[in-house]
């Protein structure tokens, strides 16, 4: 997942703090095998090499993964997609050339994005990428599903006051001894490296997200674009600042906050209102300073002191 995943919990002594915290990267290992798209031999990237042809059958993780991302898609209308992969990798290479992408290759690649053209069917477990081409990936969920799947490793441990973290994905179970509200986490903008947290609150039982155009993004003829696409045209997004997301659990949050950058404040807000227990926080860059949007849940949280 490229990432450095982190954790910390409590128990009552170190050796089962060891043997825990171990079963748990184990889990987040076992999953990055399935999940990498780096990896040519990836179960995710043998998909892929699949696309155009049969439906494929495929490992519970990898399944879950899957349907669990369709959900997303269904309920933000696309602007969460897994099957963006084509289009990330030309962003990917204009990061490095400053360019735009070529307008032939990305009409190419958007032909072979949608996640109407994947198809699961739950009683096999199999999937069906319909146009040949097509790439998974999985870089907007699946650090927040590895984080809630290494919590779960925890729980059925009887350990019940842990943190995943994994960059900008965080999820929580109980809260830690030294206080009963839960685990204080300082929440955007992360507009630059050194930005000081506009908010902190108190969680507990609860997944985090954050996504934003910090560290990866392009400029070209004086527009910034993200590293996270509009899957339907193909751009990434001029957006600046980040959002956070809270939700019941890691996919969900991660998920949705991909979402919420794309579709920007207006429009992700009444999807985050009618979503139960989820909740948003924008901190945009705008010319005339930091423009700040809760939704209602999100001010609900117990607030402390960054
Ligand atoms: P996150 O940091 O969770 O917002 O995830 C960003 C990563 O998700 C990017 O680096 C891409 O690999 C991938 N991605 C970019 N745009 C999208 C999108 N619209 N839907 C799903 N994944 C995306
Ligand atoms: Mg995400």
């Amino acid at each position: 997942m490229g990432s450095e995943f982190k954790i910390l919990l409590y128990t009552l002594d170190a050796d089962s703090a060891r043997l825990a915290s171990r079963a748990a990267f184990d889990r987040i290992g076992r999953l990055d095998k399935v999940l990498s798209d780096y990896e040519p031999d990836s179960e995710l990237s043998r998909l892929g090499d699949a696309s155009g042809g049969p439906a494929v059958e495929t490992s519970e993780d990898l399944f879950d993964l899957l349907r669990r991302s369709q959900e997303i898609s269904d309920r933000t209308e696309g602007a969460f997609d897994i099957t963006v992969g084509p289009v990330v990798r030309l962003w990917r290479r204009s990061r490095r050339t400053g360019k735009m992408p070529d307008a032939d290759l990305l009409a190419a690649a958007r032909s072979r994005v949608g996640y109407k053209k994947m198809s699961l069917e739950a009683k096999t477990r199999s999937v069906r990428l319909a146009v040949r081409g097509m790439k998974l990936d999985p870089g907007g969920i699946a650090k927040g599903h590895a984080a809630h799947e290494a919590i779960r490793v925890l729980k059925r441990r009887g350990i019940d006051r842990a943190l995943v973290a994994a960059d900008g994905d965080i999820v929580v179970s109980g809260a830690p001894p030294n206080d009963p509200e839960g685990w204080t986490i300082a929440v955007g903008p992360v507009a630059s490296r050194d930005a000081r947290p506009v908010r902190a609150l108190k969680l507990r039982d609860a997944a985090i997200s954050t996504s934003g155009d910090l560290e990866r993004f392009v400029e070209i003829d004086g527009k910034r674009y993200s590293h996270i696409v509009d899957p339907r045209s193909g751009l990434g997004i001029v957006r600046r600042g980040s959002v956070t997301v809270i939700a019941d659990d890691g996919a969900s949050a991660d998920a949705l906050c991909t979402a919420c950058f794309v579709l920007g404040p207006d429009r992700a807000l009444p999807l985050i209102e009618s979503t139960p227990k989820t909740a948003a926080f924008f901190a945009l860059v705008t010319d005339s300073g930091l423009r700040l949007v809760e939704s209602r849940r999100f001010k609900g949280y117990p607030v402390v002191r960054p």
